[in-house]
């Protein structure tokens, strides 16, 4: 948990720039943009994976998850957003604490999860 890039980012131990924040998450910009606006949606606590979450970390999550959706606008993501969680290897998860992907302000054409196999 020391070692991890997200709560270094959280603590304040790793400057950077939050578009938003409270108790649950932070808000940042992707270092590495997918898309003419790309934000990362953090949960303030430190777990990989999905299977590693208690029943109070899903209700955490809810709301982080209603939370984004009514800050999306000041984000300038008022027309919409792909929302997108990699999850292990074939996720292809690279920071193993949970986050979430917002992807947007420009339309969105290509995407794994839209090609055929
Ligand atoms: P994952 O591949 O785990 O779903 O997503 C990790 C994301 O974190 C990548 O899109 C990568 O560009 C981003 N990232 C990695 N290190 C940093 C960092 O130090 N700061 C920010 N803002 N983003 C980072
Ligand atoms: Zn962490």
């Amino acid at each position: 948990m020391n070692d991890c890039i997200f709560c270094k980012i959280i603590s304040g131990e790793i400057p950077s720039e939050k578009f938003y924040e409270d108790d649950l998450m932070i808000v940042i910009a992707d270092i590495s943009p997918k898309a003419a606006k790309h934000y990362l949606a953090i949960p303030k606590k430190h777990y990989k994976l999905f299977s590693e979450m208690s029943e109070a970390d899903a209700v955490d999550l809810g709301k982080c998850i209603r939370k984004i959706g009514e800050i999306a606008p000041s984000l300038g993501l008022e027309n919409g957003f792909r929302f997108v969680i990699n999850q292990g290897d074939d996720g292809e998860q690279t920071v193993f604490h949970l986050h979430m992907h917002l992807l947007g302000g420009q339309k969105l054409t290509t995407c794994d999860h839209r090609k055929s196999v």
